[in-house]
């Protein structure tokens, strides 16, 4: 497995061994990400020209291209320097001309003679009255005619590359392909009547028609599952891989949760109950857990993984929870602390900003089992941080790491089981692309009692309005934050930013009220911002987004973000969900500097309309594009060439579903499905499967 079969070896040899292709064009087809023959394959023609030979040109409307076969006339070189050189020609029905500038007349005359019959193919258009076809694209004699295409495909150009040279290279790259043995499950393949391989790419290169093109079409639905199967190929084999590792078995007594539930002033939703026994069965379980808790802001993932990690010291181990910033894994602390601590359960906070013989206190105790949680940063993670006997991970807001972190987090060697908790609702392709890899349990439900959240857009011009309004609701008790402008060039005047704002907020709220947190800050200044507006000290924060993910102060009830039209829908919403958390009714109000572009005004509108996070993600994705929405630098989530996960969601499931269905029969892909997916993998270049299976 360790070496590329091959069959595959002239697809991957240089671009410039084929015809036409010489180092100044392999260099220019870089810019198109296409380096190889390989490449050239799944660079697709996106529309195509009509070039069935017609009677006259008089049967299409100008400007169009068309083919006729023509008698050539008179010719009329250029007399005065500058004008072009024409050719007058007869088709069956009228006469029209051929134009060519800065032309050598001695060709012409040798390619277009008077009196014989010729076959020319290109773009008529009216000048002066007159119709013409400057430089037609063919020119042929009667019985050469059948080389021209009857449809040709057109493909996406970068400057330096013609059409001609783009379609003859994808020709030669074509004829390198070699039929290969079937990837497909046979009765998929059967029930979507889709095309083998080979004729699928030859179809998708030499379309017969606009309906080719579609992406409906077998043959191109055939390659974009191709895609997305190879991906999925990947993501079972991480999953095998991990599954196959011993894990610790570790089985609730429900002793501590029981303690902990009994002190809760609330009961467990039923999708909490749900998640929770999902993954008690996981960790009871003699495999490594590798699961994903997807929820909604505010559908009470925190306490979930509460209950999972008293699972792990029911057992008589240790659990550990990473948050992504130092904000958010105070809070956790403040939050689990009380519970566990009712229960009798040691919980400590590891950050960056522990230092010295505190931390090697911490350390030690950890090592010794004193510990029974510990929450924190990256931290946690450290060389130098020994546990005495970690059962479980949770890493919360996982939206910013990527399936590569997660997979290193997999092989750091330990038999740990590994919760991931996800802030933000994604579309279920998008989930399906990027955590195919994992088990998915998901809170569908929010907490009873929850009020919706009253969302106003509004322009700048406003702003004297906004800040009476929030005067008064601070004087009857209510808290707010503040989100200033999102500046993604600077951090720097980001931050500049918000001082400004919290300063001329707290001249017109008062000095004591007004609190202000960003990035920017030291930890204790941000640890003592945070704690003053939980304890209602402060009434508004002001801050950047470091607020974003998992800020949880439930009587906060207001929330203004200024230049909304600068933030994604799911931050937008991210957001939003810090309110709406408490008994009172709150309310969000959406600033932004008029004029309000399209997209923008699209985003408010929506923020206005829905608190579905997930209608929000699909919409998001509709209007951004699968790349954005997750940032694919670093979710490390492929660019897929053909498939589109905006419109193929449904077979990113397929996908999802066979490739786990043959990890299952034929984990080491020995069978002859599993090595005709092996070269698929090789195709498609899935380096880290193809590493994966190597090792074994
Ligand atoms: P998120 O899923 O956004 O991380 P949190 O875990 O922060 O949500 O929970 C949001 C709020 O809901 C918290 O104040 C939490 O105490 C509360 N909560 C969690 N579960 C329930 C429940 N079953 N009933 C009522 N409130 C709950
Ligand atoms: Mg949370």
């Amino acid at each position: 497995m360790s070496t590329r079969p091959e069959i595959l070896f002239p697809l991957f040899a240089a671009l410039t061994n084929l015809a036409g292709v010489g180092p100044q064009i392999a260099k220019t087809f870089q810019q198109l990400n296409v380096t190889k023959p390989r490449d050239l394959l799944f660079v697709l023609p996106h529309s195509g020209v009509d070039r069935n030979i017609r009677n006259s040109i008089r049967e299409v409307n100008p400007p169009e291209v068309v083919t006729v076969e023509v008698e050539i006339g008179l010719h009329h070189p250029n007399a005065i320097k500058g004008r072009p050189y024409r050719v007058t020609v007869q088709d069956a029905q009228t006469s029209f001309q051929l134009v060519f500038f800065h032309a050598r007349a001695d060709y012409l005359r040798k390619s277009l003679p008077t009196g014989q019959r010729r076959v020319v193919s290109g773009k008529v258009e009216i000048f002066d009255g007159v119709a013409q076809m400057v430089h037609p694209d063919h020119i042929l004699r009667p019985d050469q005619a059948e080389s021209i295409p009857a449809y040709e495909p057109v493909y996406p150009l970068v400057s330096g590359l013609t059409q001609k040279t783009l379609m003859k290279a994808s020709q030669a790259a074509l004829d390198l392909a070699r039929p290969m043995a079937e990837w497909i499950e046979p009765s998929l393949k059967a029930e979507r009547k889709w095309p083998d391989w080979k004729p699928a790419l030859e179809r998708a290169h030499r379309p017969q028609s606009v309906v080719d093109l579609s992406p409906y079409a077998k043959h191109r639905e055939r390659l974009a599952y191709d895609e997305l199967f190879a991906h999925q190929i990947t993501l079972a084999l991480a999953r095998a891989r991990i599954r196959r590792l011993k894990g610790v078995v570790s089985i609730a007594t429900g002793a501590l949760q029981s303690k902990v539930l009994t002190t809760l002033p609330y009961t467990l939703t039923s999708a909490q109950e749900r998640a929770i026994g999902e993954i008690a069965d996981d960790m009871a379980a003699p495999l490594r857990m590798n699961r994903l808790l997807q929820g909604d802001v505010g559908s009470g993932k925190t306490l979930v993984a509460l209950m999972a990690m008293l699972t792990a010291v029911e057992a008589g181990g240790q659990a550990v929870m990473m948050a992504p910033t130092g904000i958010l894994a105070r809070q956790h602390l403040q939050s689990i602390r009380p519970l566990a601590e009712s229960a009798g359960v040691v919980v400590e906070i590891l950050t960056g900003s522990d230092k010295g013989s505190e931390r090697d206190a911490k350390l030690a105790a950890l090592k010794r089992g004193d510990i029974h949680l510990l929450l924190g940063t990256h931290a946690v993670f450290q060389k130098d941080v020994t546990y005495h006997d970690l059962r479980l991970a949770v890493v919360d807001e996982q939206h910013r790491f990527g399936v590569r972190q997660r997979m290193d987090l997999g092989g750091k060697g330990r038999a740990v089981d590994v919760l991931v908790m996800t802030a933000t609702p994604i579309p279920r392709s998008l989930a399906l692309a990027q955590y195919g890899d994992m088990d998915v349990s998901v809170l569908d439900e929010k907490p009873p009692g929850r009020k919706p959240v009253k969302t106003v857009v509004m322009p700048k011009t406003r702003l004297d309005e906004v800040i009476r309004h929030l005067k008064t609701a601070i004087s009857e008790g209510r808290q707010a934050y503040w989100v200033c402008p999102l500046v993604e060039e600077s951090e720097t005047v980001e931050w500049t930013a918000a001082a400004e704002r919290f300063r001329s907020l707290r001249l017109a709220l008062g000095d004591d009220r007004v609190g202000l947190v960003h990035g920017q800050l030291a930890q204790v200044e941000k640890d003592a911002a945070m704690a003053a507006f939980v304890a209602g000290e402060t009434r508004l924060l002001v801050a950047t987004t470091v607020i974003e993910v998992g800020v949880d102060v439930p009587n906060a009830s207001i929330m203004v973000i200024e230049q909304a039209e600068h933030f994604g829908l799911s931050q937008l919403h991210q957001l939003r969900g810090r309110v709406g958390r408490g008994a009172k009714a709150s309310s969000c109000l959406l600033i932004y500097s008029p004029p309000l572009g399209d997209a923008a005004e699209k985003r408010l509108a929506a923020m206005r309309e829905t608190e579905d996070g997930f209608a929000l993600a699909e919409l998001d994705l509709k209007l951004r594009g699968a790349g954005d929405v997750l940032g694919v630098a670093q979710s490390g989530l492929p660019r897929f060439r053909i498939a589109n996960l905006e419109t193929q969601s449904d077979l990113m499931k397929t996908a999802l579903d066979d490739a786990r269905l043959l990890m299952g029969t034929d984990p080491e892909l020995a069978s002859p499905r599993g090595q005709a997916a092996r070269n698929l993998l090789w195709l498609m270049e899935q380096d880290q499967a193809i590493r994966m299976i190597s090792v074994g």
